[in-house]
């Protein structure tokens, strides 16, 4: 038993936070957690899983379009807003009880409030002061709005999960993944959306093929993207309405503004001012390959520290944390060929290296690529078409990048990082049975490099 009142203290319990909390009780710490807002952080309340079921209700669209060219009526489907809404929150309500319920089984003393470090081994919450011999900082990332005359007429992410009506026109502006996300989202639900992007090509940092799919699907599908467009300044006029100006000069009359300009670590108003922990020029805490701040008792993991902004990474960051600090049994994080998906529609999936970043790293590589128009659409009508990739390191027949674009591409891209962690080849892909009809068979049967 040590003199502190914890061992371990967790500011923040979103996804990271909570798992740290639980492992660490579990292997006997006696552990404390504060947050102010809500119980399951970004991922639970305002990000992974209320955009997914978005993703979901805006799909239904395309469904009752293609269902025709396999028999059924046309169908003039209403679609009520508020009903989606009420629904999504009520499941977001059941999981936030659900986060308590995980907190509380494990014996975790959790604090609703802001919590503020007074020193090293001393946390604030609400006027009380408790001891805890190490803390954790999870404290997320929030959405970051550029500064330009008129900014305060744009929402984020944060505030489109919780509209009063869904809008008609819609502007959504940035490249990433809830940009495109997003853009989906509106699409689907019927309005009329743009998205503008500063540069020539969104999805940056994904490979060639999927950006480039991507952008093709999405414009096929009616939403207007805007390369090489920025926006200036916003007007809101006596109606309501906002009158966008773009670096361009053009402008664009719509009904909302949302941002997608990226994340930033969530540190302010925590007492970093009162400890020695480095942070980096965007806030976000330095840490070593144990998640340990400059300050030896101090650590931080998640979105906080600006790595891979994915919530199974902040879960296995908090496994190996746990793991190493209460266990005994030391956890390094592996962050190679991890995995992700971008739900815009069709979805993305991708994992290992891009065809660019491939390139840099060996003198040989081979491209398979796959684009076709998916058998479900031979009937649906849909001109949509799928895209499948594998890189391979020519001397070593390694599979080195595995990138798809089409339905269920994550789900799919999910299996294939399993054979990837294990270090899988061309030769392997090519000596496994596929699966008759799907999409995914494609990966096996792909036997000619395309010419570079
Ligand atoms: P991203 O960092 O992915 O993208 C930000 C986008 O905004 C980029 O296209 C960037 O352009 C652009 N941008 C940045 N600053 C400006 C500016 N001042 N003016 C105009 N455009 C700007 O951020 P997101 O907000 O989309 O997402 C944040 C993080 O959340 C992601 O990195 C991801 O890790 C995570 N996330 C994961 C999801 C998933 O797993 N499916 C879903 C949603 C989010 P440029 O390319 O030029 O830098």
């Amino acid at each position: 038993m040590t003199a502190y009142d914890y061992d371990l203290f967790v500011i923040g319990v979103g996804s990271g936070g909570v798992r740290a909390a639980r492992m660490s009780a579990a292997y006997g710490a006696r552990v404390a957690t504060a947050e102010e807002k809500f119980m399951g952080g970004t991922c639970v309340n305002v990000g992974c899983v209320p955009k997914k079921l978005f993703v979901y209700a805006s799909h239904f669209s395309e469904e009752y379009e293609q269902a025709q060219g396999f028999g059924w009526d046309a169908a003039t489907p209403d679609f009520d807003w508020q009903t989606l809404l009420e629904n999504k929150n009520a499941e977001i309500k059941r999981l936030n009880g659900i986060y308590k319920g995980l907190l509380d089984n494990a014996g975790v003393t959790h604090y609703d409030g802001r919590a503020r470090i007074v020193d090293a081994h001393h946390i604030e919450i609400s006027g009380e002061i408790v001891s805890t011999e190490r803390i954790l900082i999870a404290t997320g990332g929030w959405p970051v709005v550029p500064d330009f005359p008129g900014n305060e007429n744009v929402i984020t992410s944060n505030e489109a999960f919780f509209l009063e009506d869904l809008p008609k026109r819609a502007l959504v502006v940035g490249g990433g993944y809830i940009a495109v996300e997003f853009a989906g989202i509106f699409h689907g639900l019927g309005v009329q959306t743009t998205l503008s992007y500063r540069r020539e090509l969104f999805l940056r940092g994904f490979d060639i093929d999927i950006r480039q799919t991507v952008s093709d699907e999405l414009t096929k599908k009616g939403i207007h993207l805007a390369y090489e467009t920025n926006v200036e300044r916003i007007e809101k006029r006596e109606d309501g309405t906002l009158l966008v100006h773009f670096t361009t000069g053009h402008t664009c009359e719509t009904d909302l503004v949302l941002y997608a300009t990226g994340r930033i670590p969530a540190v302010h108003d925590i007492g970093l001012e009162n400890v020695n922990v480095e942070q980096r020029d965007n806030g976000a805490i330095i840490i070593d390959e144990e998640f340990r701040t400059s300050e030896p008792n101090i650590f931080a993991l998640g979105d906080v520290t600006d790595r891979l902004q994915l919530t199974p990474v902040a879960i296995e960051e908090a496994m190996c944390f746990a793991s190493s600090q209460f266990l005994g049994e030391r956890r390094v994080m592996d962050y190679d060929n991890v995995a992700t998906a971008v739900f815009c529609q069709p979805n993305v999936g991708t994992v290992g290296l891009t065809e660019e970043q491939a390139r840099e790293v060996c003198s040989a590589i081979d491209i398979y690529r796959s684009s076709f128009r998916p058998m479900k659409h031979t009937l649906s009508g849909s001109e949509e078409r799928f895209m499948m990739k594998i890189i391979v390191d020519r001397e070593t027949d390694k599979v080195l990048g595995v990138h798809m674009v089409g339905s269920e591409a994550g789900e799919i891209i999910q299996g294939i990082a399993i054979a990837m962690k294990m270090g899988v080849t061309k030769t392997q892909f090519d000596a496994t049975v596929g699966i008759h009809p799907t999409t995914a068979e494609e990966f096996v049967t792909m036997r000619e490099a395309v010419s570079v």
